[in-house]
């Protein structure tokens, strides 16, 4: 009987048939723990289709196929295409799309998907360059309900991060206006080929409901990331920058009863979205 990918000496062997190495460029670790793995996908909420960011040799996809009607997975290097094709070809409800995720019309991919299956969640190992990038891509699309992602530790401790802690930011801040977000477990370094110097967690983020449009979600979050622009200047000066008057920030401020010489890594989410009210 066939090996999981993600059984060490299988994923070995795919490499060195296919003549793989990791690309550093592309934040290429697979995994290489076959427990952690299908835990990953069993958790993933994978009821209808799964959305999965760098399948790489396929360990996670091929436990998503086992546990999901349909997964649709986004992969940017172009030598990994025909490796996936031949090992995941058991398997008849993936769709492996070579590209850059971020590029993707998201919205477009995720409402087709939730037509066909029902639900979508995303289930991925992040290349950890862009995390936050291919995070907040995610958090702006409404039509998917659950988001599990192994992380490097110190970006999933921002998450979870609190106001006034040195790891609060626009990442925390966001995700937790929109989300149940819960830490699943630790992944050490040697879960993984080659292994990193650094632990992973896996997060999981549950939709909260909102009856916000995206557009107000977009431009809520764009708020949001012009406030914590610049860490160290205060809300006033990172919100002047943002709205490009220094009148309209100052008068937000006041009516919203935001002290302008505050941070807004000591803000609430509350408080900044009050900004955002005054100014609609
Ligand atoms: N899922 C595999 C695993 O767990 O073994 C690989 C995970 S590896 C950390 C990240 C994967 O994301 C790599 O396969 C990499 O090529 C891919 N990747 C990097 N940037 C990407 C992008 N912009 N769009 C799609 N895939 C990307």
């Amino acid at each position: 009987m066939t090996k999981f990918i993600s059984v060490p000496s299988r994923t070995k062997e795919i490499l060195d048939q296919y003549g793989i190495r990791a690309k550093k460029g592309y934040g290429q670790n697979f995994l290489v723990d076959p427990v952690i793995v299908e835990k990953c996908a069993q958790m993933s909420h994978p009821e209808g289709a799964v959305i999965e960011i760098g399948p790489g040799i396929g360990s996670l996809t091929e436990q998503l196929a086992r546990y999901a009607r349909f997964v649709c997975a986004y992969e940017i290097d172009e030598r990994l295409i025909p490796v996936l094709k031949d090992v995941l070809s058991a398997y008849d409800n993936i769709e492996v799309i070579h590209k850059d995720f971020l590029t993707e019309d998201l919205d477009a991919k995720a409402a087709e998907l939730k037509k066909q299956y029902g639900t979508v969640s995303v289930c991925a190992n992040l290349p950890y360059y862009i995390t936050s990038q291919i995070l907040f891509r995610i958090f702006e699309c409404q039509d998917i309900s659950c988001i599990t992602v192994m992380v490097q530790k110190e970006v999933g401790e921002r998450f979870a991060a609190k106001p006034g802690s040195a790891e609060y930011s626009a990442l925390s801040c966001e995700g937790q206006y929109l989300y149940d977000v819960k830490k699943l477990f630790t992944v050490p370094g040697r879960s993984f080929n080659p292994s990193p110097n650094v632990d992973s967690v896996i997060i999981q983020f549950v939709r909260r409901d909102t009856e916000e449009t995206p557009e107000e979600i977009r431009s809520f979050f764009a708020l949001v990331r012009g406030c914590f622009k610049q860490r160290r200047k205060t809300i006033y000066n990172n919100l002047k920058e943002y709205l490009q008057d220094a009148e309209k920030a100052s008068e937000a401020l006041q009516k919203a009863g935001i002290d302008p010489s505050r941070r807004a890594q000591e803000m609430t989410t509350d408080e900044i979205r009050k900004i955002f009210e005054v100014l609609k």
